[in-house]
């Protein structure tokens, strides 16, 4: 175990949208952020092909393209990219002090958690073979590719119903897949898709397999639960939406999370229950979960962090 015994002003722990976005804000305000960018070196954005909904890019731009554009901004003003995950952390006591995967302890003033969600899925080996090409995590993001075509929306909580009556409106018909013989979303979202007339619920069901010609979907084997019984439906588009993981395991204990696992921050700002922490991104935000506003709560946590630096004294 080496420890440096520089105590840095701002860490940032992820290089997804709202990492980098801190960073740039950080570096920006003079707090020479140190930025860990974990295993995913530019988040989820870099699975992705065209990101279309991003300001600033009236052409489109690709995933990677525009994370590797925000690595370089923040770097243009001094933010320390590190590649490296960081294992646990204290926030007992200040400085904080993390472990990194290699062995290092570091101790900061101020950490911003910018560790971002995972989708949940299905775990078939077809939706990991058409991810990008048909099958999809997000209506907001991938639904205007299938503008005028069939789809599958598959769970039945809210997101799922959000999902669907985002895609019914450009989409000639929506098939949602079931698992059991009710949704579990809010009765007004529920209301919201069964009277859309292009929705249909296929109760009781679940996906069998994503079919596709190799390189597109073009339809689901989906089984009754019921009777066993099978039935192909032919889509172009899958979306599945049956929740999302906070990268928060690390944090257990540390901070204050919610029932689903997301930090809680005070609303209309970034601050956690830990003063000198702050959360940014899908990290703390279960609702919108987008490119352009994971950026937006990175920037308020470095302005957060570089104010409440300079009560310290
Ligand atoms: P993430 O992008 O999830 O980044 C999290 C970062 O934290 C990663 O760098 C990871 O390596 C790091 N990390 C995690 N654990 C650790 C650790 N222990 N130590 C150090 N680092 C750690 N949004 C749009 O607005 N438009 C789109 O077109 C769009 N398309 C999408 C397509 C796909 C396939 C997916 C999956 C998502 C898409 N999204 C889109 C959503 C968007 O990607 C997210 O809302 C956004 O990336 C969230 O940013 P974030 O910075 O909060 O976290
Ligand atoms: P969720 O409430 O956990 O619902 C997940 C859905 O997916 C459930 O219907 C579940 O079925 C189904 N599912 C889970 N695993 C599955 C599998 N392997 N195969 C098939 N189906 C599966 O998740 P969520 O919809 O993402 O919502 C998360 C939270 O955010 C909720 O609190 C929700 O209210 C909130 N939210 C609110 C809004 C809003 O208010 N506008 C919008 C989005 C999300 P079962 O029901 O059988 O378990």
């Amino acid at each position: 175990m080496t420890t440096s015994n520089q105590t840095m002003e701002c860490l940032i722990i992820g290089s997804g949208p709202a990492g980098y976005t801190a960073a740039i804000y950080a570096a920006r305000a003079d707090l020479k952020p140190v930025l860990y960018t974990g295993l995913q070196m530019g988040g989820q954005l870099t699975t992705t092909t065209e990101v279309d909904n991003f300001p600033g890019y009236p052409k489109g731009v690709t995933g990677p393209e525009l994370m590797q554009d925000m690595q370089q901004q923040a770097e243009r003003f001094g933010t320390d990219v590190r590649f490296g995950i960081i294992n646990s952390v204290d926030f007992s006591k200040r400085p904080f002090m993390v472990k990194t995967d290699d062995g290092k302890e570091i101790f900061a003033e101020t950490v911003i958690i910018a560790t971002g969600a995972t989708a949940k899925w299905l775990g078939l080996e077809s939706e990991k073979r058409y991810n990008g090409n048909g099958v999809s995590a997000c209506a907001t993001c991938d639904g205007f590719f299938f503008r005028g075509m069939d789809v599958a929306v598959v769970g039945g909580g809210d997101t799922a119903c959000e999902e669907a009556s985002y895609l019914a409106k450009m989409c000639r018909k929506v098939y949602m897949i079931v698992r059991r013989d009710e949704l579990r979303a809010s009765k007004a979202m529920q209301h919201r898709v069964m009277n859309a007339p292009n929705i249909e619920i296929l109760w009781n069901s679940s996906t069998k397999e994503i079919l596709g010609d190799g390189k597109v979907v073009t339809g689901a084997l989906i089984g009754d639960n019921l009777t066993g019984e099978l039935r192909q439906i032919e889509v172009q588009g899958f979306f599945v939406a049956i929740g999302h993981q906070p990268n928060t395991d690390l944090f257990k204990g540390q901070i204050d999370l919610d029932e689903q696992g997301y930090i809680r921050t005070v609303p209309g700002s970034t601050r956690t229950n830990i003063e000198g922490v702050f959360a940014a991104g899908d990290v703390q935000d279960h609702v919108f979960r987008q490119a352009v506003t994971a950026a937006g709560t990175g920037c308020m946590a470095a302005i957060e962090a570089e104010r409440w630096l300079a009560t310290q004294g």
